[in-house]
């Protein structure tokens, strides 16, 4: 009997939980519903857009998609569109594969103001997410914070600070490239509340910030640690490398026009200012046995942007169990409950590269042909069943196909040099489709 399985979202994860359960031999038919009409979740509107090979993790995810047990259903979200009831009742295995596109509150006083922004909102922006076309952030200040020393934090502060041309080569949306360029910031603050040794930078997204052309690295030698005692022994090895690599940083010439500043074991306290921010209220603290412990003594950093890069949460889609501290679905392996199963961040929390959801796909593949050989999970109409709710409603979804028209769009309007030019907005990415 054919296993029918939804699974909603078209990020990393759902790819992989997709090509797993094509390549699994069992007899299925898996539909990626996605809120947008364009596929592959953060790889599109996540990572940076001055880092396009990393985007063509993608190439391998459309062969997926073009397989025949796979459809598309663009511009359909859950909760609007359809329910994950309706799904359930539909579909013999429903795949949460929704990320983690929310961000954490920096939760502190001030952080309300004008000028505060997460990081899944500055970057949605920059990157021509449909969500954030009207976020508008007030680029006219000289200094600014990213909050985090993960990297996301370090794709935000390269972007700031990288010069016209650079920014018009990439895909990056033309109403951020044109606030960046226009942008007198001179000074970003990377701030991170622990010592160094427990940064979370990867190395080849660190050495990058060595190699900016119009920005020098601030970092004092002297607040980098020399012991690696409280650092787990798995990690050791490669924090220590990190660190030596940020040591070797205090030493490369201060000549250039911006600066990018590491301020480790350094904790935002207070937002500043009035209606916007004006500046940031900062506490020095120190590490002990891996917790960042205050000193009571603070600072002011004169900026007038604030990014905050600590972490995303899930959305909550009424009718899956969801764990409201955590911001993720609690899950056995995958499984939430019977029938429906969780992949990707939505799984574990937003934590780890394109290729560590592959193991969550794997495995949640695997348990939804079991469960459909074994007890009989099988049998439900699925596609069938969607596409006729779809159409009492009036819904507008959006095909491969017309994927394949948008992405051939956004390539053809793409600024000289550039790989493409999203359309910033669902009503354009329609447009494009003469809808
Ligand atoms: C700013 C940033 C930069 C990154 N850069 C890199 C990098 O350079 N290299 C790297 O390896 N990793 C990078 N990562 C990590 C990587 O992007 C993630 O590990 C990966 O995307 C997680 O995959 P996912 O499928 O769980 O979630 P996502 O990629 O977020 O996919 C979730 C999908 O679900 C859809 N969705 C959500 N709700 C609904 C709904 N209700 N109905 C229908 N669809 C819905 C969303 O639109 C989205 O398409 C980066 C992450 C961020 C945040």
């Amino acid at each position: 009997m054919t296993i029918s399985v939804a699974i909603i979202g078209s990020g990393p994860s759902a790819f992989y939980t997709a090509d797993a359960l094509a390549k699994s031999g069992a007899d299925c038919t898996i539909d990626l519903i996605e809120r947008l009409p364009a596929p592959f979740g953060l790889i599109r509107y996540g990572v940076a857009p001055d880092h396009e090979t990393t985007r063509k993790v993608s190439r391998a995810f459309d062969k997926t998609a073009r397989g025949d047990k796979v459809a598309f259903f663009g511009n359909t979200e859950v909760g609007r569109d359809v329910s994950l009831a309706e799904l359930r009742q539909a579909y013999d295995a429903v795949v949460l594969a929704v990320g983690a596109p929310n961000d954490r509150p920096l939760g502190i006083p001030g952080s309300d103001k004008k000028g505060v922004y997460g990081s899944a909102a500055f970057v949605g922006w920059y990157n021509g997410h449909p969500d954030f076309r009207a976020l508008n952030p007030d680029l006219n200040v000289k200094a600014a914070a990213v909050v985090g020393v993960g990297n996301v934090a370090l794709d935000v502060a390269r972007l700031l600070v990288r010069a016209k041309p650079e920014l018009e080569a990439t895909d990056m949306a033309q109403h951020a490239v044109d606030a960046i360029a226009a942008s007198p910031v001179t000074d970003v603050y990377l701030l991170g509340r622990r010592g160094a040794q427990f940064a979370a930078f990867t190395i080849g997204e660190l050495r990058e910030m060595g190699e900016l052309e119009g920005a020098s690295i601030v970092i004092d030698a002297a607040t980098l640690p020399t012991s690696f005692d409280d650092v787990p022994e798995d990690d050791r090895r490669i924090q220590q490398k990190m660190v030596e690599m940020l040591r070797g940083f205090a030493d490369l010439p201060k000549d250039r026009p911006k600066r990018v500043h590491f301020r480790f074991n350094t904790s935002p306290k207070e937002v500043l200012g009035g209606d916007r921010v004006e500046g940031l209220r900062v506490e020095k603290m120190r590490t002990e046995n891996g917790r960042a412990v205050g000193t009571g003594e603070t600072e002011d950093i004169p900026l007038g942007l604030v990014v905050a890069a600590i972490g995303y949460r899930s959305p909550r889609i009424e009718g899956g169990h969801f764990d409201e501290q955590k911001g993720l679905y609690p899950n056995d392996g995958g499984l939430v409950e019977p029938g429906l199963y969780a992949v990707g961040w939505a799984m574990r929390g937003p934590s780890g590269v394109i290729g560590t959801s592959k193991i969550d796909g794997q495995t949640v593949a695997k348990h939804i042909v079991e469960a459909g050989a074994g007890s009989g999970q099988a049998g439900k109409p699925g596609r069938a069943a969607l596409e006729k709710l779809l159409a009492a409603r009036k819904a507008r979804r959006t095909t491969y196909a017309d994927w394949d028209k948008i992405d051939a769009a956004e390539i053809a309007r793409a600024r000289p040099g550039a790989p493409r030019l999203k359309f910033p907005s669902v009503e354009e990415m329609l447009a494009a489709l003469g809808r």
